[in-house]
């Protein structure tokens, strides 16, 4: 993919630096994918008068969004209303038993075109047959951290393994000129038999690589820790050394306590908080302002689109903040800019990519969207002054619709509001076309099989 030598500008550049500069009249000038320069646009021009300067008017420049948890999917809207283990059994254990790869593949073009159109440059996702979703983030050009889906269990061998996961870190990791990254991903600590538990560590650390998974969500899941281990999840995680791989991040870790806590910030460890699942799924309100005063970086994530039901992390923002506030019964907690960096300088950090995005300064890779100034939703906006709002705007009114432009890595790709790398509409028809008989699939093995899948949480919810 080609990017162009640019200067590129508008009314206000929001850097998300760690003074949260905001730049009226702000520019960056991009060279070979990189922020080579950032001020107003007199000086960016000075510092680099051959460069054309592209304006985008009405609008405020800001660092690409990070959904730092997502999953790839096409159930939207067909598992409802369900808590979080039932929704497991009766829905998503069944597709994952179905899925075919040229239907995971679309839904990971849809994914990231979804992506793309609101704001988002990066997209951690956990699914199958990543093979495919490489090659939609290849050609849609976003930025993508792939975490196979994997099960290494007798009870859970309609997952992928780790042998897939290691196929695609030694195929993917660092390709498309840096884009995509490849970790080890593990569905669930209890969808590995111990051997499966130790290799994915041994392998994130070959490979030099993250290590990611779902970790104490629902409040049930601690009962069976404590049962099969004697111990809450993150010291059983310490025990066997999930921490000592590169960079863990684990998503929830909602119903984590003090000493847990206090454990999880000695290591290299974040958590991907997911606000808008938790609240749907009835998991629980994670203690994301604890955390964030322990130091553990903490990004953002939507989770997937059947627990969302979508991937616009403005959304994801403002419900951090509401939820937050609603936690700790305090108005003034999980503020904007606290929201903000979650999304952006703070998400980078807890995906191990803070060197190359997150903000808008000299020498990170050129991530950058455009956010609408002429809507009803930003108005009035204070970008300077006694008033200033822009950032309450972004967090609390803006929606990823009201996104005007999404650069990733120097390239446009999405323009106008239209995503240019991709057809969107043949992305849409593409799910149309194969969902049917992926739903048939599954409501036939389900007819065959009483119903649902075996679950851990089934035979241990006595626990609870
Ligand atoms: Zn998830």
């Amino acid at each position: 993919m080609t990017s162009t030598a640019t200067i590129l500008t508008a009314d206000y550049l929001l850097t998300m630096d760690a003074q949260n500069s905001v730049i009226p009249e702000g520019a960056v000038a991009i060279e070979d994918g990189r922020i080579v320069s950032v001020g107003t646009l007199e000086v960016v021009k000075a510092s680099h008068p051959t460069l054309p300067v592209k304006r985008i008017d009405n609008a405020l420049l800001m660092p690409g969004l990070i959904n730092a948890h997502a999953h790839s999917g096409f159930l939207r809207g067909t598992a409802e209303h369900l808590p979080v283990w039932d929704w497991l059994t009766i829905h998503i254990n069944p597709m994952h038993r179905v899925l075919l790869p040229h239907e995971a593949e679309a839904a990971s073009y849809l994914c990231y075109a979804e992506s793309a159109l609101s704001g988002t440059t990066t997209v951690v996702d956990m699914w199958r047959y990543m093979d495919g979703s490489a090659r939609a983030a290849e050609a849609i050009g976003t930025r993508l951290v792939a975490v196979p889906y994997v099960g290494e269990h007798p009870d859970y061998n309609y997952f992928d393994t780790l042998d897939m996961n290691e196929a695609m870190i030694e195929t993917w990791h660092r390709k498309a000129n840096g884009r995509i990254n490849v970790w080890v991903g593990l569905e669930h600590l209890f969808y590995a038999d111990a051997a499966g538990q130790s290799r994915a560590i041994a392998m994130a650390k070959r490979h030099n690589t993250g290590f990611h998974t779902h970790c104490s969500e629902a409040e049930v899941e601690v009962g069976g820790f404590l049962e099969t281990y004697g111990k809450r999840p993150m010291h059983v995680l310490e025990d066997l050394g999930f921490f000592e791989a590169p960079r863990t991040m684990l998503a929830h870790a909602v119903w984590l306590d003090d000493a847990e806590i206090e454990l999880i910030a000695k290591y290299n460890v974040s958590v991907a908080h997911n606000p808008v699942s938790n609240m749907k799924l009835a998991s629980g309100i994670a203690p994301i302002a604890d955390m964030l005063a322990a130091g553990i970086p903490v990004g953002l994530g939507t989770d997937g689109e059947k627990e969302n039901n979508n991937f616009d992390m403005f959304e994801e923002m403002k419900t951090a903040s509401l939820l937050g506030k609603l936690r700790h019964h305090d108005a003034s907690a999980m503020d904007s800019w606290q929201c903000l960096r979650m999304a952006t300088s703070l998400g980078a950090k807890a995906i191990g990519l803070e060197d190359e995005i997150g903000s808008l300064e000299v020498g990170k890779r050129a991530d950058i969207i455009a956010v609408r100034t002429d809507t009803p939703r930003m108005t009035p906006l204070f970008g300077q002054g006694p008033y200033f709002n822009l950032q309450h705007n972004l967090v609390h009114a803006v929606r990823g619709g009201d996104v005007a432009m999404t650069m990733v890595d120097g390239q446009i790709i999405v323009e106008d509001g239209v995503l240019k790398t991709g057809d969107i509409k043949a992305i849409i028809a593409d799910i149309h076309a194969m969902a049917p008989a992926h739903f048939a699939r599954r409501a036939e093995w389900l007819a065959a099989n009483g119903g649902g899948t075996k679950q851990w949480i089934s035979e241990k919810a006595s626990v609870a």
